[in-house]
């Protein structure tokens, strides 16, 4: 290629859509593709190893398809990036080359589309593309929104089945329900779950390979390992994953959703998150090959409406609340928390079997399911009224999927409560007879979650007690809390 480059387009490391409209119309003899690492990026905020790899090594396979295809891709590698954030790397590019357009779709972080923005100026950019990844735009959350006090997943999970025709009979949900959560909280049992499929895995090739190098060479301070790293990088990668977990586990996803089990970390999830994240996999596509499973006979509809409403609910759901309250959201303490993040949180070394398994299984993986994340690692730091900045901050740092749209509304909102009841109607507080009920954990652990006091009490059935104490008041005036309330004031009288 030589001449006047026309078209630059910027590509971020959770944009690796071929799809997506910056390569519209895109020119191989003209355009040039400007994608960067940079050092700061995994330093601040902080990134594990695992994660930090996931990104990179997607992004390398992503350069180089482009290649392939004959592309020109300026890439900026770990080594080279400098000291600069990655908005300053980017913007350095693109203004170096010039071009005639600057073309970037809309970052999934508020402070980085802000920084990138700034770092744009004096270049032909005039404006983030949108990023049609999404069933749902930003300006079609706000519509859903609008005359609305309280926002709730399930409405606008209804108007998404409506509209984007999924699961439907005709103009009713497909069975006669919209949701069949209620067929989908069996936990293990004694017995344990038995015989479970096995996952397909994808080992580090040389690229992945000469990542981890990097990795370990340029940032060894980060947190957690990538020794074990094993997540789909390219788009077939996604692809062969999609159809394991359709083929191996969506049958089953429903009924076992909420249970957990030591040492088993994935059971019937999909494991589809960071490569939905990075747009390796596109959201539609996912819930149709799930839809026809259902269809061709080959999956519940429980669970195939449980699986859908992940994706086409809550994953949608809280991008739009994402963006509709950031930046203000992160600064959400609504239970006025303030106690440090316990730094067993950064290697897992704890007496609580539960979180010595859940943290331990993050550390060394970058993956945990939905509830380990919010009923073990969450609830901890809920109960135990740890700052909800300290936690975004570890959520944000230690999983591979980890992306502010989608973690911050989950830990901020769903998890901490920090913002009030924008995400969730009550806070999602339990005692350590959860855990038993749900996992096996408890059988290996020198807590006893049926005791409350002296040394065998288990520290989550201590601290919900703690926890309705200090926030009575706070809660009061919230119906879906009343019995729990309730309860607290019984034993205040019990015990006067
Ligand atoms: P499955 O359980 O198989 O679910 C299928 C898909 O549904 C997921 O791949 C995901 O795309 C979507 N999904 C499920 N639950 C949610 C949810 N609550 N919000 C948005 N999408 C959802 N998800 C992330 O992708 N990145 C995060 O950083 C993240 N942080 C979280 C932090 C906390 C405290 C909690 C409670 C949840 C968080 N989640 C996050 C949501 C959820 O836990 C993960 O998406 C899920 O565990 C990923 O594993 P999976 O692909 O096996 O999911
Ligand atoms: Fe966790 Fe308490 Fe059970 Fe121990 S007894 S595993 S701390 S819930």
């Amino acid at each position: 290629m030589s001449g006047a480059v026309r078209r630059v387009v910027i590509v971020l490391g959770d944009q690796l859509d071929r799809a997506s409209s910056v390569f519209e119309g895109f020119d191989v003899a003209r355009d040039v593709v400007v994608m960067a690492e940079a050092a700061a990026a995994s330093t601040q905020p902080l990134s594990s190893k695992a994660r930090t790899v996931f990104f990179l090594t997607a992004m390398r396979h992503f350069a180089m398809a482009l290649r392939e295809e004959g592309v020109r891709v300026e890439y900026t590698d770990l080594g080279a990036s400098g000291a600069g954030s990655l908005a300053e790397v980017l913007g350095q590019r693109a203004k170096r080359l010039g071009g005639e357009e600057v073309r970037v779709v809309e970052p999934g972080c508020w402070h980085l589309k802000r920084a990138l923005a700034e770092a744009l100026e004096g270049t032909a950019f005039e404006g983030f593309d949108e990023d049609r990844h999404f069933f749902c735009s930003r300006e079609r959350f706000e519509r859903h929104c609008a005359g609305r006090r309280q926002l709730r997943m399930e409405f606008f999970y209804r108007e998404m089945r409506r509209e984007h025709g999924v699961l439907m009979d005709g103009k009713g949900p497909e069975g006669g329900e919209w949701n069949y959560d209620a067929e989908n909280r069996a936990s293990f049992g004694r017995e344990g779950p038995g015989f479970l499929p096995r996952v397909v895995r994808f080992p580090a090739d040389a690229v992945t390979r000469a990542v981890v190098c990097d990795v370990e060479r340029y940032l060894p301070q980060l947190p957690g390992s990538a020794a074990e790293f094993d997540f789909p990088v390219t788009r077939e990668e996604a692809l062969v994953a999609l159809e394991d977990f359709v083929e191996q586990r969506l049958a089953d996803f429903g009924r076992w959703q909420d249970a957990m089990w030591v040492g088993e970390e994935v059971l019937y999830h999909a494991r589809l998150s960071a490569a939905m994240n990075v747009k390796l996999l596109a959201p539609r596509e996912v819930v149709a090959r799930v839809e026809r499973a259902y269809r061709e006979g080959r999956a519940p509809l429980a669970a195939t409406e449980g699986f859908i409403r992940q994706v086409l609910g809550w994953r949608e759901y809280v991008r739009g609340v994402y963006w509709r309250h950031m930046p203000e959201y992160l600064d959400g303490n609504a239970l006025e928390a303030n106690a440090p993040l316990p730094e067993f949180f950064w290697t897992g070394e704890t007496d609580m079997a539960c979180l010595r398994d859940a943290i331990g299984q993050t550390l060394r993986t970058g993956y945990a399911h939905h509830i380990q994340r919010l009923m073990v690692t969450g609830l901890y730091a809920l109960l135990h009224g740890v700052n909800p900045r300290e936690v975004h901050e570890w959520y944000l740092a230690v999983y591979v999927d980890a992306v502010e749209w989608v973690e911050i509304p989950n830990v901020i909102g769903m998890s901490q409560y920090a913002d009030g009841g924008v995400m969730a109607s009550k806070p999602y507080a339990a005692t350590g007879k959860y855990l038993k009920r749900m996992s096996n954990a408890c059988s290996g652990c020198r807590y006893d979650p049926e005791v409350e006091q002296g040394e065998r009490a288990c520290p989550f059935t201590k601290a919900y007690w703690e926890f309705l104490e200090r926030n009575r008041e706070r809660l009061a005036g919230n119906q879906r809390m009343s019995m729990q309330l309730r309860n607290l004031a019984r034993r205040g009288v019990k015990g006067s």
